[in-house]
């Protein structure tokens, strides 16, 4: 751990970028992760680091998602299982969903570090290694997934997924959720429902509205669904960057 003054005002930024340096160090991380996350930190600026009202409203909706699925699961890659390990258990604790490993720059040994990361921070169960399915439309090592994990999944929450996996993903008839801080990129755009914000924040802000809708009932969770409109959310989180001050 580094000493971040709490008074520097860039200090959860500077933060979360250590918990990735970490995770390199440790073999979680790929290295091609720290470039990923300084992309999404530039659209962070921007967005003012903070969850703007379109990206609440589709972490809601995707709450509701979660919670109406018959199979939820949750994929995890090398920069998610650095920066939220324990949000995302908590998440799939709240939505009763799966944990998969899924890698982009897929190794045997980075799914087990980052599987035995997981299950230090309160996982009991990590899918990823048995790789016994593949996604239609992408080449053989990007398209390996669990049968009975991502592949047999109704919804599936990727953050900073890559552009021809999530379109691959979207179509396989799946309800897609995308975590990712940039809006013009491809992965969100294809998303059923995409998450312009920051993996730190939006996980445990869907797990906050897994608790409030806990309680309700099918039709209540399928109109939040409905009502949701995804090019709108796209379309307000690019509005925000464009007329950032910052
Ligand atoms: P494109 O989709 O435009 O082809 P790309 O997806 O190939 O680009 P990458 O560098 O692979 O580009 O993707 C990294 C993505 O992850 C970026 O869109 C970036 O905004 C996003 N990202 C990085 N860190 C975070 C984070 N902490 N939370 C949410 N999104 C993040
Ligand atoms: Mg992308």
């Amino acid at each position: 751990e580094v000493d971040v003054p709490e008074s520097h005002p860039r200090y959860h930024s500077l933060l979360t970028r250590h918990r990735i340096e970490a995770g390199v160090e440790t073999g979680i991380t790929s290295q091609q992760g720290l470039i990923a996350q300084g992309r999404g930190e530039a659209f962070d600026y921007l967005l003012g680091e903070e969850t703007i009202p379109s990206a609440d409203r589709a972490a809601r909706t995707a709450a509701a998602a979660l919670l109406r699925a018959d199979k939820p699961v949750l994929s995890v890659n090398g920069n998610v299982a650095a920066l939220v390990p324990e949000e995302t258990v908590a998440l799939a604790n709240a939505v009763d969903a799966d944990i998969e490993v899924n890698l982009f720059n897929r190794t045997e040994k980075r799914i087990e570090r980052i599987a035995d990361h997981l299950g230090a921070h309160g996982a009991e169960e990590v899918k990823g290694l048995t790789a016994d399915a593949r996604i239609p439309g992408i080449d053989h090592e990007r398209a390996k997934v669990d049968s009975d994990g991502i592949y047999s999944a109704d919804v599936v929450v990727v953050p900073l997924e890559d552009g021809d996996r999530a379109e691959a993903l979207g179509e396989m008839d799946k309800t897609e959720i995308v975590i990712d801080l940039n809006p013009l990129s491809r992965s969100p755009q294809v998303a059923s429902i995409p998450i312009i914000d920051n993996v730190v924040r939006a996980i445990p802000n869907i797990t906050e509205h897994a608790h409030d809708l806990k309680s309700r009932s099918e039709p209540g969770l399928h109109s939040i669904i409905e009502e949701f409109d995804a090019d709108t959310a796209l379309r307000e989180a690019e509005r925000t960057i464009r007329e950032s001050d910052n």
